[in-house]
């Protein structure tokens, strides 16, 4: 029998702990954990996300601000933004919603994040800590963190297990397999070339699909038991929805729950999660800031 992992669930659960959290904080400190965002205004995914992220900063108590960018703005206009945050000692955590407009060269703009204020973990530097052994980054990425929070409640052990992780991007499939192999398993990456992926995923306890390709990975390809974490979010034609679509994940949702141990629903398990560890991150942020000012 399959167990759904409910990220739902276990999102509202953790976010209702930091919500008391940043109450304590404000009693203490005077002022809510701050948020910025630096966003395109063109992009109706960006949007989405964004009032999603907004919205879930004020349930738990958090303030958030948005620097809107034109699609067609310059470099520099952007960066500007940046450092306005960095500048900024109410803003405790900078997020830049990728992607920006084409033009702009997104690595330097998540450079100029302060270290301090890194909570979406892309700074090179933080990426550099999660690659190497013996370090911790201050932030780790929030997709990533919020599906080892789910493995984590499966109870199933990492430490040893074989992880196949499907997709290489910054900000998922490679910090997903850093924070794996920091947790022990024996990560294997595979992308676009790798040759015989459902062999690959065969020998695989853990699988983390994050590709952008609906219901990609199937039931066949996958090990008795194993644990599905399913990152996916692709928008497919539906016409007996009233919007006349749905989303759906990069896993074959039926095929694979009538193999698999343990699986995330699409929508409903990694999406919640990303949005609850970005709220860990910024309220991480702001005690870090806090208790410096103290120090
Ligand atoms: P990218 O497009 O940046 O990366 C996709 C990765 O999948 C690439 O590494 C690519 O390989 C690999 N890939 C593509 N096609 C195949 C294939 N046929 N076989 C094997 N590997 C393949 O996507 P993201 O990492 O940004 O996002 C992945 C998915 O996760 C998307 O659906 C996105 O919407 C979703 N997402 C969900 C979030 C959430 O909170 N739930 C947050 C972020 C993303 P190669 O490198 O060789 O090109």
């Amino acid at each position: 029998m399959v167990t759904i992992l409910d990220g739902r669930a276990v999102a509202q659960r953790l976010q209702a702990g930091i919500a008391v959290e940043v109450a304590a904080f404000k009693q203490r400190y005077g002022a809510a954990p701050g948020l910025g965002v630096v966003m395109a205004g063109d992009n109706p995914a960006s949007q989405m996300y964004v009032k999603m992220k907004r919205r879930a900063c004020a349930e738990v108590g958090m303030e958030s601000l948005v620097a809107l960018v034109d699609a067609d703005t310059s470099q520099a206009a952007v960066e500007q933004r940046v450092q306005a945050y960095n500048d900024n000692p109410a803003v405790h955590g900078i997020l830049v919603q990728l992607p920006l407009p084409r033009h702009i060269d997104e690595e330097r703009v998540l450079g100029l994040v302060s270290l301090a204020k890194d909570v979406d973990g892309f700074h090179p530097v933080n990426i550099g800590a999660l690659a190497m052994k013996g370090r911790e980054p201050t932030f780790a990425p929030a997709t990533p963190s919020g599906c080892m929070v789910l493995l984590q409640e499966t109870g199933v052990p990492i430490r040893g297990a074989n992880a196949v992780v499907i997709g290489r991007s910054n900000i998922v499939g490679l910090p997903m397999a850093l924070l794996l192999l920091k947790a022990d398993a024996t990560v294997t990456m595979c992308h676009s070339r790798t040759r015989d992926l459902p062999a690959v995923v065969r020998q695989a306890d853990i699988v983390v699909a994050a590709i952008g390709q609906p219901e990609f990975v199937r039931g066949d390809w996958l090990k008795p038991g194993c644990v599905v974490i399913d990152v996916g979010t692709n928008r497919v034609d539906d016409p007996t929805q009233e919007k006349g679509y749905r989303y759906v994940g990069d896993v074959a949702y039926d095929e694979a729950a009538a193999v698999a141990g343990w699986i995330t629903k699409v929508p409903g398990g990694v999406g919640p999660m990303t949005i609850t560890m970005l709220l860990q991150n910024t309220l991480k942020a702001a005690r870090r800031s806090a208790e410096g000012q103290e120090g």
